[in-house]
């Protein structure tokens, strides 16, 4: 999907620009700012690697941020990586040999690794050993390599999605869930601080709000919305610049895109408001299932838009109101 609001990584990004450099700089997800903050205390105290993480939660909402803070919290390296980029049980092989003592391990998307690959990383978290087969058939002999004592940070959009022996090998999982939009407005407005762009309170109220609840969203918007002010020769974003400039990219009050929008009106229209199925939805939209339920799915059920039911999805009386359609009317009970 090309959607400007997919919370989805893309290399424009910059995010680097915009990551927050250490946990007092991080707002927001106050639950897991805690956790980790005595994580890492008690890892500091006993001069040890921390324990391994697993972040759980939608895309764009500070996984990798995280995990980079940890390392730069603990004064450790930072090696990055992700479930579908190791290929072989030998790539991650290598990754592993090649940290130090107390590195940060992160693995984006763990839920996508292959089960050869996975069957490496369980010694590996467990007693930090590498099990090697070396050679095949009757010479074939395994070899225990011992690893340095590293952390495991693993990314994931739903703990459902890990086998449970991986699942098992994490401590406790940390879930992040979608900000506010006073943290949004406060996150935007530091990111319009570092790039330097004048913005009023009313203008980073108005992206925060449109924002889906994520900061790489927020952040994506005001980038977008600069470029309007500038082309509109307008001094610094405030409340009007932004409304146009988002109405113009097609993101409406309720930071609801296309995408959004296509996927509610298809089930009030089509489907009479639901229950419809998941896999009735992907086909319908012509997108992939994982992508709706990982991306689409779980803000549209946070603002109250949709809700899962056992028999499938629902439209509530909001989503409705929201595209401006009446709601169907109830058979009698
Ligand atoms: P994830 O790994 O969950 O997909 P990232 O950590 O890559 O998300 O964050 C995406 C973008 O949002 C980055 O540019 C990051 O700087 C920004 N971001 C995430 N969380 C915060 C936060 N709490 N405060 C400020 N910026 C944030």
């Amino acid at each position: 999907t090309t959607r400007l609001i997919t919370p989805e990584k893309r290399t424009e990004d910059e995010d680097a620009t915009l990551r927050p450099q250490r946990l007092a700089d991080f707002v927001g997800q106050a639950q897991a700012r805690s956790n980790l903050e005595v994580f890492i205390k008690a890892a500091r105290v006993r001069q040890e690697a921390l324990d391994h993480v697993l972040f759980v939660g939608p895309p764009g909402l500070g996984k990798t941020t995280l995990a980079q803070i940890m390392a730069r919290e603990m004064g450790v390296g930072f090696r990055s990586t992700s479930g579908p980029v190791i290929a072989k049980a030998g790539d991650l092989a290598a990754i592993l040999t090649n940290l130090e003592e107390r590195d940060v391990l992160f693995i984006d998307e763990i839920h996508r690794l292959s089960p050869a690959v996975e069957e490496i990383l369980y010694p590996a978290m467990e007693d930090f050993e590498l099990d090697l087969m070396i050679g095949e058939g009757p010479a074939a002999r395994s070899v225990k390599i011992a690893l340095p004592k590293f952390t495991l940070v693993g990314a994931t959009t739903r703990s459902g999605l890990l086998t449970t022996p991986l699942r098992d090998r994490f401590g406790i999982p940390v879930r992040l869930s979608f900000y506010t939009v006073e943290e949004l407005e406060y996150i935007v407005t530091r990111g319009a601080r570092v790039l330097g762009i004048g913005i009023a309170k009313d203008g980073a109220i108005e992206i925060a709000k449109r924002a889906r609840g994520t900061p790489r969203i927020a952040g994506r918007l005001l980038r977008r919305v600069r470029d309007f002010a500038l082309v509109a020769d307008a001094e610094r974003i405030d409340r009007a610049v932004a409304d146009r400039a988002l109405s113009a990219l097609e993101v409406d009050h309720a930071g609801l895109d296309a995408m959004d929008r296509r996927y509610l009106s298809m089930i009030a229209i089509h489907y009479g408001g639901g229950p419809v199925g998941i896999d009735t939805m992907a086909a319908a939209l012509s997108e992939p299932r994982d992508a709706i339920e990982e991306i689409v799915e779980p803000f549209l059920v946070q603002q109250g838009f949709i809700q899962r039911t056992p028999r499938g999805r629902m439209l509530t009386a909001g989503a409705f109101r929201h595209l401006g359609l009446a709601e169907p009317q109830q058979p009698p009970t």
